[in-house]
Parts: structure tokens; C-alpha cells; sequence
């Protein structure tokens, strides 16, 4: 039983002083809070929210939910927590994960050090006093001597510059904003702009729901049943007596899940063997339907086995035949994010749903009832932009993030994204990120990558304290063999081969650069490494 939850954060005073400030209270700043404070450090959280979850706080579209085992997105830093938190089903609904968030915040009493409805507007670096001076968006500035940016990989929303936005008549939402109260779509005619994971999830419950759906596709989407389930309590007992070994195994894994990865190349075995495992995973339900073979995002031959089996039930289960070609992807797969699906595809069979192909023909403008492509025009009562978000440097750059010299982040990263293992950047002393570009974040189970990394950074932090250094800061020459490391990785796969928003292709005008570290293991390896001998590739001052 935990107690009634404690009140949240008064404002902070002008001036106020603080050891630490996190940004964001998702999970990576409520585990980061919890650390930080266990160190003594006087701690202070600001979100732009009104509550904790950041991700499960905002994304509260319909059909919602992760597609890694809840068993498996959970916090693990404590054995009493993952015992006593009950998850429903194989894969968690955005309302569940949202009750866990707030339990662990009920549980380690974090609500009176988390700051809510305030948005940190800018941080910059005071040279002369080795401090933080951060700016809110109520105009207090208060100083820190360490920020972590906790602000999330995928939480700056992109709205596509179409003209005509501001002219259509009926409501619009973006599936990472959506209304709390919900959205009663009954009786409706809703556009929907996007197929992505977001859209993928929504769409079979908006089409439910409305009189008509209208589906703007650009580029089709793999997806994989997710046969989602209520857990078996069976099921959750095992795994609960032997979390320990399901954890440090889950550390092996190239994407810290375990996606029962297969050692064999696709080309090892028979046409008839790689339909038989394709169809074994298919029935499974994972994302670890890309773990059939060892080069499914390596070889393009053996990639394309994969894609042309999903093809291939695309057309077994859509039956208008114009419609299933349409929805046919041609890229690589995995190149853009598998997606998990409930009843997606078998959604295009419904009288109520169109599918309009904007790929040739992009949207030309959104219209007081509708939108048109081409001189096509669609009507519709409401429109839903499902078109994702300027992933990994998206919320920081909304941030005045400044470090020595004045320098702008920003500006630093104007040809792409340059970290030290995604935790640090040179010129920006004390500042750490969270899942950064550069560390495995979105091609990693997100929940043990995000407490690797909170743990990484307060270890830091407390051998700064009993060592007596002031500042940490990345070196350059690191950094820069870093990120030809991340980039070399990269270049040996298949997912720099298309338009991703892992490479920023998806927001004109953005540098593009491969933004996550490909491989759990090798990076978690690298990070003990660097710690154990003495934070390799910083400079520390004391
Ligand atoms: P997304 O994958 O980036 O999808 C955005 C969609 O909008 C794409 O289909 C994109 O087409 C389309 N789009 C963007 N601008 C457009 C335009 N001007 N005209 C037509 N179409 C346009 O975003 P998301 O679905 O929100 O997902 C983002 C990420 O969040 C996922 O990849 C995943 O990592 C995470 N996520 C996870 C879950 C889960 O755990 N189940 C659920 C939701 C999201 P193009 O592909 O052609 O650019």
C-alpha cells in the first residue's frame, strides 16, 4: 500500500539554488530525481505537463499502448517495485502505464521535488561561477550546478508545414497532444494524415467509431498482430521468480529485449525453413519478428525475404486488390520502425474507411472542410495529424541551451547531433541528456536504457562529489570518435536506407545524420569502461 501522494513542487523563487535540475518528469526524470536525491543533491524536476509520464502523458490517442512486454517495460532499479506492480496485459495500454508512473511516483514520495506546468525556456552556462543559470517559462531564472535533460526522444511534435492549415473549420489533433477528455469521433467524417506506429494503433478505433475515415497514406507501413492478451498469472509468477536472470539476459540482447535472436544468416537455410520461422513469428506477436535471422537488417536480400513474407500478408488479408497494392511497402524493412498492430490491415475492408495514396501526388493544401491532393478534394468534420515528431533533438532544441563561449547548442549542432555516448557534448560542462542522440534510446528497449543512463550520470555525479572535481565535460576528440563510431555502425546495417526519422529525414531542413547507437550490449560495455577508468574522454576540474 503506498499513502496518499504528497503535494507537488511550490515554484521555484528567483534565484533559488539548486544542486541539480532535471528537465522532464517522464521516466528518465522521475528515476533520474529519485538518484540524484538518494546522493544528497537538493533536486529540482520541471515539466511542461501537468502531470508525470511525459511519453504516456501526452500519447493518450486512442488505441495507445507499448509494443515491448509490460514485463519488460518496467523499472528494474527495485525488486520490490517490479514484485508488487501487477501489469493486465502482454502489452500495456497508454492508461495502465500512466496508473505504474504514477505509483512509482506515489511509492519513492517524488511529487514534492517535480515542478509541474512549467517549461524550462533556457539554460545557459555562467563561465565564471561553473553554474547553470536556467531560465522557466514563468521568467524566474534559478542557477544549478548540474542539468540533465530529460526531455524525451520522441516528444516534440511535428506538424507538417501544409498550407492551409489554419483554414479548416472542424477540430484538429496530433496523436502525441491529444485531448484528455478523449475524443468521441461517432457520427464523424475524420482524415487522418500519417501511417506510422501512432496512426497504425489509432486508426482500427477511430474507424470504429466514425461514420467515415479517410486515410492519408505517404509510405506504407510493416507491421507485424501484435496478439496482445491478458497476462497469465502463471506467466507473470515465472517471470517475477526469476526477474534477476530475465534482466541480465535482456542485457545481451542487440536491442536489450529478448527478441529470441536467431544466430543463423537468412541464406543459411531453406525457402521452406525461413517461411516456417517468418510464420512462427508472425503468430508470436514481436517486434522480434526482425530477430528471425542474424542479416535481416544487414543484407538486402535476406531483408527482402522478410518484407515480401509481410507483403504477402497484406494481400492475404486485404481483400480489395487495388487497396492491399497501395498498402504494400517497398522500402526496407525495420528501416523505419516495425510496427506492432491490432486488426490494421483487416481495417481497409471496412465500407467506412479510403485509403488515399499521397506518395506521387503529396497533400497540396488543407481546405475550410477537408484537404486535397492534387485537384482531388476530401471532405471530412475533423482531422487528425498522426505525422510523428522532430525526433531526439526536437525538445532540445526548444530549450536556449548554451554552453562556454556562449555557444548555442543549436548551433553546434547544426550539421547533426554530436555526443559523447548521447550523455554529454564538449563545451557544455555539468549537462547531461538522457537517451541522447548517439546511445541506443529508440533502438532499444526504452525503459532499461533509460535507467542505464540515469545510473551512468549519478555515478558520475557522486564520483565528482567524493573526488572533489567541480566539472565534467566531454572532450572533443571523444566526442568526434564517437560519433564516426555511432555513423561506421550505422553505415554496416540497412537503416540508413530510407526516409526515417532516426536520420531526421522526416522535418525539412534537418541535418541528416543516423541519430541512435546501434547495439545494447557493445554500448552498455563501452559505458562501464569509460567510467571504470576514470571517465575516460572527459576532462574533470575540480
Ligand atoms: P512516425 O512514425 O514518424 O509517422 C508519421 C507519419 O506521418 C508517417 O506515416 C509519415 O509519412 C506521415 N507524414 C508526415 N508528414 C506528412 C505529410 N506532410 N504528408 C503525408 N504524410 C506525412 O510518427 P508516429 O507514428 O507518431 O511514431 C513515432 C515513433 O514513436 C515510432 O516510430 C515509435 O518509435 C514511437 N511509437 C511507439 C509506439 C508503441 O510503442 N507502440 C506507438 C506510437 C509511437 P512518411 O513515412 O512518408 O514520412
Amino acid at each position: 500500500m503506498t499513502s496518499a501522494p504528497s503535494p507537488a513542487a511550490a515554484a521555484a523563487q528567483p534565484g533559488e539554488t539548486f544542486d541539480a535540475i532535471v528537465v522532464g518528469a517522464g521516466f528518465a526524470g522521475l528515476y533520474m530525481l529519485h538518484r540524484l536525491r538518494a546522493l544528497g543533491l537538493r533536486t529540482r524536476v520541471f515539466e511542461a505537463g501537468s502531470g508525470p509520464g511525459g511519453t504516456w502523458y501526452w500519447n493518450r490517442y486512442p488505441g495507445a499502448r507499448c509494443d515491448v512486454p509490460s514485463m519488460e517495460y518496467s523499472y528494474q532499479f527495485s525488486d520490490e517495485l517490479q514484485q508488487e506492480w501487477n501489469w493486465s496485459e502482454r502489452y500495456a495500454t497508454q492508461p495502465e502505464i500512466l496508473r505504474y508512473v504514477h505509483h512509482v511516483a506515489d511509492r519513492f514520495d517524488l511529487w514534492p521535488d517535480i515542478q509541474f506546468d512549467t517549461r524550462v525556456t533556457a539554460a545557459h552556462f555562467d563561465e565564471a561561477r561553473g553554474r547553470w543559470i536556467v531560465r522557466l517559462d514563468t521568467g524566474t531564472e534559478i542557477t544549478a550546478r548540474f542539468c540533465v535533460m530529460a526531455t524525451g526522444c520522441l516528444s516534440s511534435a511535428n506538424i507538417p508545414d501544409i498550407p492551409g492549415r489554419e483554414d479548416f473549420r472542424g477540430p484538429t489533433y496530433h496523436t502525441g497532444h491529444w485531448p484528455h477528455e478523449g475524443v468521441d469521433f461517432t457520427g464523424q467524417r475524420v482524415g487522418i494524415i500519417g501511417t506510422g506506429s501512432s496512426a497504425l494503433q489509432s486508426i482500427p478505433l477511430i474507424a470504429a467509431q466514425a461514420a467515415h475515415l479517410t486515410v492519408f497514406q505517404r509510405t506504407p507501413t510493416y507491421a507485424v498482430p501484435a496478439r496482445n492478451a491478458p497476462l497469465d498469472p502463471a506467466d507473470v509468477a515465472r517471470i517475477k521468480a526469476h526477474y534477476p536472470e530475465i534482466r541480465a539476459r535482456n542485457w545481451q540482447e542487440p536491442f536489450g529485449v529478448d527478441f529470441h535472436q536467431r544466430s543463423e544468416s537468412a541464406h543459411a537455410v531453406s525457402a521452406e525453413e525461413r517461411e516456417r520461422e517468418f510464420e512462427k513469428r508472425w503468430q508470436e506477436g514481436t517486434l522480434g519478428f526482425l530477430a528471425a535471422f542474424s542479416d535481416l537488417l544487414i543484407d538486402p536480400q535476406a531483408n527482402d525475404y522478410a518484407a515480401e513474407f509481410i507483403r504477402r500478408k497484406i494481400r492475404s488479408i486485404v481483400k480489395d486488390p487495388a487497396t492491399a497494392g497501395k498498402l504494400l511497402p517497398k522500402q526496407v524493412v525495420g528501416c523505419k520502425r516495425l510496427c506492432l498492430d491490432t486488426q490494421y490491415y483487416e481495417t481497409f475492408n471496412r465500407p467506412n474507411v479510403t485509403l488515399v495514396d499521397v506518395s506521387e501526388t503529396p497533400i497540396a493544401c488543407i481546405t475550410p472542410d477537408g484537404l486535397k491532393v492534387g485537384d482531388t478534394g476530401y471532405t471530412f468534420d475533423r482531422l487528425v495529424f498522426a505525422t510523428g515528431f522532430d525526433a531526439m533533438t526536437g525538445a532540445l532544441d526548444k530549450i536556449d541551451i548554451r554552453g562556454r563561449g556562449g555557444l548555442a547548442l543549436k548551433e553546434k549542432w547544426r550539421a547533426g547531433p554530436r555526443t559523447y555516448l548521447g550523455l554529454a557534448t564538449a563545451g557544455f560542462p555539468n549537462l547531461f541528456t538522457v537517451s541522447g542522440p548517439g546511445s541506443p534510446s529508440v533502438l532499444s528497449n526504452m525503459l532499461p536504457t533509460i535507467e542505464q543512463h540515469v545510473n551512468w550520470i549519478a555515478d558520475c555525479i557522486g564520483y565528482l562529489e567524493t573526488h572533489r572535481q567541480r566539472l565534467i565535460e566531454a572532450r572533443t576528440e571523444a566526442e568526434d570518435a564517437w560519433v564516426d563510431h555511432v555513423n561506421e555502425v550505422a553505415g554496416m546495417t540497412l537503416y540508413p536506407r530510407c526516409n526515417s526519422w532516426y536520420l531526421g529525414a522526416n522535418i525539412p531542413g534537418k541535418p541528416r545524420i543516423f541519430m541512435p547507437y546501434i547495439g545494447v550490449p557493445p554500448y552498455v560495455e563501452k559505458c562501464r569502461q569509460v567510467a571504470a577508468n576514470g571517465y575516460e574522454g572527459f576532462a574533470l576540474s575540480a
